[in-house]
């Protein structure tokens, strides 16, 4: 079996004792198994934090480059990531590609970013924020705000349910900031951040130190951080709460970032036509969403808001969409859905589902137990497509993590959605489905406090809008409220978590003259 071994102070560690086994979640084989016990933490955060001087010391361009080359070494071996993915993922190959490819592709929009900064920056290591500001009535006196990197570590802490793409959206970021990462993935799916971190340790292009690796327990890591350091975590509310009342976060100032629990939604406008080509959209990403990964995207639709005769129409357009899904080992002929990534992902999805179900109706699927296409009897973790009717307050309160809507009735109007929306208490996206400009200014204007980001449909972009659940470099990824209330990507923005923004007031001539600005 493979051993997992933590990279950490520029060496491989194999964690001392009690490994956590990884399994292939469409059999239970195991696969692997990991700990990070004896790995000496503080030893993590000093090397961490003496290796980020190097990495400051590259410019905007330097950083550029060094992204590109691990984007490079990742597609070098994109076929045994996939593969990897596969196995430890619960994947169907599309899944795959869509984690992997996404980690590459986000590496590579990063070092596109980092070229555009260095032709702005040339070799100056810091940000402007703005243009000068007068700040007396002698124009000699101004003020200039300003972001440096901040001379600390970032610990990324990541969900089970991305962990390519998921480490590398995070690790772009920091090194284009200039901040050096220790990374960890979830346990139970870790295998292929390992494999992409040994990969990127072999290919000897990463500074030394600017990348460690946990595969385990992060020990007492967290409780050593300092004001420069930052905590960007991905996972459950619950855990992300309880990240950020860590003893010393609070009174040192630690910067956290947390993208969690997210119920997304859809809402048909009240003037899309039933079989149109906008309701065709709505209809293919709402499948997308919840088959894609098998339901298990933080993006995933989870709530879909249909009024009048609507509602009936998307029922009986979406339950015989869904009856054409196989679900089964997603390695093989014929599956086009692959199960749930952990036993305990499988515990909770057939509990939420029951919840969300209770005094509603089934349309399609359900909770009790499935065996899987081409899967041994009775061993993996399978999990129906599922369509629940009717609104008793959970799908507003409960994010089941898996396969499954809930379709919800509302008025048609703006502020009936917008309502909607606002009763997830804070989400990563959602998406609108209209043509009516008085409909989506006023539900945009409503809805958007709640939300990170969202998708505005019409029948003339219908054909080309990236579906909602695909999260895109350029745009921010975060959410308020239960989502977490943080941000992150977004292009340039996202290193802004990173770095420290200072007013500077001076002379306009010598801070012109400091900061490479031609006056
Ligand atoms: P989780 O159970 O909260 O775990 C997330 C991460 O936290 C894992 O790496 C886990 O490590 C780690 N962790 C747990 N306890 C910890 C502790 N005491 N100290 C340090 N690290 C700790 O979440 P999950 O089940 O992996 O992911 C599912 C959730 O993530 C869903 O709710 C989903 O919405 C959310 N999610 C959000 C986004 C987003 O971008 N907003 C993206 C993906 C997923 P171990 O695995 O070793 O326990």
């Amino acid at each position: 079996m493979i051993r997992l071994e933590s990279y950490v102070y520029g060496r491989w560690i194999a964690g001392a004792a009690r490994p956590s086994t990884l399994v292939n979640p469409a059999t239970e084989a195991p696969l692997a198994e990991a700990s990070s016990e004896g790995v000496d933490f503080a030893e993590v955060l000093a090397h961490g934090r003496n290796a980020g001087a190097a990495l400051r010391a590259l410019s905007f361009g330097e950083r550029a480059a060094l992204l590109k080359s691990m984007a490079k070494t990742l597609h070098t071996h994109r076929e045994e990531l996939l593969d990897l993915a596969q196995q430890n993922g619960g994947n169907t190959r599309g899944d795959a590609k869509f984690d992997v490819d996404g980690a590459i592709g986000t590496l590579s929009a990063y070092a596109v970013y980092g070229e555009d900064l260095a032709k702005r920056t040339g070799d100056r290591r810091f940000l402007l924020d703005g243009d000068f500001i007068q700040l007396a009535r002698n124009p000699r006196f101004v003020g200039q705000h300003i972001y440096t990197t901040r001379p600390g570590v970032a610990v990324h802490i990541n969900a089970f349910n991305f962990p390519a793409w998921g480490t590398f959206e995070k690790i772009a970021v920091s090194f284009l900031a200039g901040v050096p990462v220790i990374t960890k993935p979830a346990t139970a799916t870790a295998l292929v951040t390992w494999r992409c971190v040994q990969l990127l340790i072999e290919s000897g292009a990463l500074p030394a130190g600017s990348l460690q690796l946990i595969c385990g327990s992060t020990g007492n890591l967290l409780s050593l951080l300092g004001p420069q350091d930052h905590l960007a975590f991905t996972g459950s509310n619950a855990t992300g709460s309880m990240l950020r009342g860590t003893p010393g976060f609070a009174a040192n100032g630690v910067r956290v970032t947390v993208e969690a629990d997210s119920l997304n939604a859809a809402v048909c406008g009240p003037d899309v036509e039933i079989g149109g080509e906008v309701w065709s959209t709505m209809l293919r990403n709402v499948v997308q969403d919840m088959t894609q990964k098998t339901g298990q995207k933080c993006t995933a639709v989870r709530r879909v808001f249909v009024s009048g005769d609507h509602a009936e129409a998307f029922e009986e357009a979406l339950t015989d969409a869904l009856s054409g899904v196989v679900v089964g080992d997603p390695t093989t002929d014929g599956v086009t859905m692959g199960p749930v990534s952990t036993a305990s992902q499988l515990r909770d999805a057939r509990a939420g589902i029951d919840a969300l179900a209770a005094g509603n109706r089934v349309a399609l699927g359900g909770s009790a137990a499935i065996d899987g296409k081409n899967a041994p009897a009775g061993k993996g973790y399978y999990v129906r497509p599922t369509v629940i009717v009717g609104d008793n307050g959970k799908a507003h309160d409960l994010e089941v993590f898996g396969p499954v809507v809930s379709l919800l009735p509302y008025d048609g109007s703006a502020a009936g959605a917008a309502s909607g929306i606002g009763r997830g208490l804070g989400s990563l996206v959602s998406s609108f489905y209209s043509d009516d400009r008085a409909w989506i200014g006023d539900v945009v204007a409503g809805a958007a406090p709640w939300l990170g980001r969202m998708l505005v449909c019409g029948s003339k972009i219908a054909d080309m809008a990236t579906p909602p659940g695909m999260v895109l470099p350029s745009m921010v990824h975060g959410g308020p409220g239960r989502a977490g209330g943080g941000e992150e990507l977004g292009g340039e923005r996202g290193l802004l978590f990173y770095m420290q923004r200072t007013a500077v007031a001076g002379d306009r001539v010598v801070l012109s003259k400091a900061f490479g600005i031609g006056e």
